[in-house]
């Protein structure tokens, strides 16, 4: 048996003063915003180099709270990527907007910048990119296009938080970065939890009104707005665990490494039976996941169920072919890297904590089947 995840692993070590965090967060009776979120909030913002960072529910109501402090409105249109968690184009459409897919790199599976320019209507507002896996899409062209075209830039950085682009943390590199503290992001809560950051001070402020009902003070409503808040236990719990958050990261990345080496040494990356994706030059990496490209996926996925690997697909459908989009459903071969990726891509377990016999499990596992298939 190999976890695809295991979280008790992650905590290792840390466990009472999480319990402690939680035991005070209870006794102080302060239990939405409040000191600890916004002690959170200077301590994240610092870690990461950036002017604002406002504590909210939910990834998805970090985008969903930027997008809107944004503008986002009816018609207006947002260029993404279709191969990401539906949370990224749903934000979009829940504000009236449209979301405009753009095909991913067939290396990389982030967004294909090249491809930005040629989707931009006068109807563009802006660009999600999504710092898929953990590593960063390409800023300098995505800025190069997006200064060209005046469109602001919402980074989704559910999956990269620690992630660099040169000297800068990704998510910092927008208009806006949105992260998510779901318990199985690199930086977990044990609940729902979110981020948003910029260095646009009037932004910040109507990302945190917005985040209240849009009030600025109680009981007066300048904007509307939701109930976006993130819980002072959630915070108390991200205040103990980001300062192991560059460990983690770090250890993450060298299971990827060693992955890497396991999968030639097996010899199953020369002849292409495995291909892990891409690295992103001038892109740090965080390996939310682990990420191979097969053929036959789908049988290797029932043989590593059955010998008790853990793995997941993401994502087993691209977003522009989803009923979810109503009108604006695609048709398949609009995005054809996209699709096909759909059909190959499989996650390996990767997590601090994972030992080498359990990596050379999944190794093994995946060599056999390969193996079996190609012969
Ligand atoms: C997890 C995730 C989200 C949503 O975050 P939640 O906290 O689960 O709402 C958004 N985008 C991407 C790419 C994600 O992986």
């Amino acid at each position: 048996m190999v976890p695809l995840l295991d979280i008790a692993r992650v905590h290792a070590g840390i466990e009472a003063d999480i319990e402690a965090a939680l035991v005070q967060t209870f006794r102080s009776g302060r239990y939405i915003l409040g000191p600890e979120v916004t002690a959170f909030e200077k301590e994240i913002a610092a870690w990461l180099g950036v002017p604002y960072a406002v504590g909210v529910s939910s990834g998805t109501d970090a985008l969903v709270a930027a997008l809107q402090a944004l503008g986002v409105g009816p018609g207006d249109e947002v260029i993404t990527t279709p191969f990401t968690f539906i949370a990224t184009a749903d934000a979009v459409l829940r504000l009236g907007g449209v979301p405009r897919f753009v095909d991913v790199d067939p290396q990389t599976l982030l967004l294909d910048p090249n491809l930005v320019a040629a989707a931009v209507t006068d109807r563009t507002r802006g660009i999600i990119p999504v710092h898929l896996f953990g590593q960063c899409v390409d800023m300098d062209a995505l800025r190069a296009v997006a200064a060209h075209r005046d469109l602001w830039i919402l980074e989704d950085v559910a999956q990269a938080l620690g992630a660099r682009w040169g000297d800068s943390a990704a998510g910092t590199l927008g208009t806006a970065g949105c992260y998510s503290f779901f318990p199985s992001k690199n930086l977990g809560a044990l609940g729902d939890g979110g981020l948003v950051t910029t260095a646009d001070p009037d932004l910040a402020d109507r990302i945190r009104w917005i985040r209240a009902h849009g009030s600025r003070r109680k009981y007066h409503h300048d904007i509307p707005g939701g109930n976006y808040r993130l819980d002072a236990l959630q915070a108390a719990v991200l205040r103990v665990k980001l300062p192991n958050l560059e460990t983690w990261n770090a250890a993450r990345a060298e299971r990827a490494e060693r992955y890497g080496r396991r999968l030639r040494d097996a010899g199953l990356v020369e002849d292409g039976r495995v291909r892990p994706l891409g690295l992103q030059p001038g892109s740090t990496h965080v390996y939310h996941q682990y990420v191979v490209r097969v053929r036959d996926r789908d049988g290797l996925q029932r043989t590593l169920q059955a010998r008790g690997i853990g793995h997941a697909i993401y994502y087993p459908a691209p977003l522009h072919l989803q009923a979810f989009l109503g009108e604006h459903t695609g048709r398949p071969g609009d995005h054809p890297v996209a699709e096909t990726a759909c059909g190959e891509v499989l996650a390996l377990p990767i997590f601090p904590g994972l030992t080498d016999d359990e990596q050379d499990e999944a190794v093994a596992a995946l060599a056999d089947h390969v193996s079996a298939v190609n012969t």
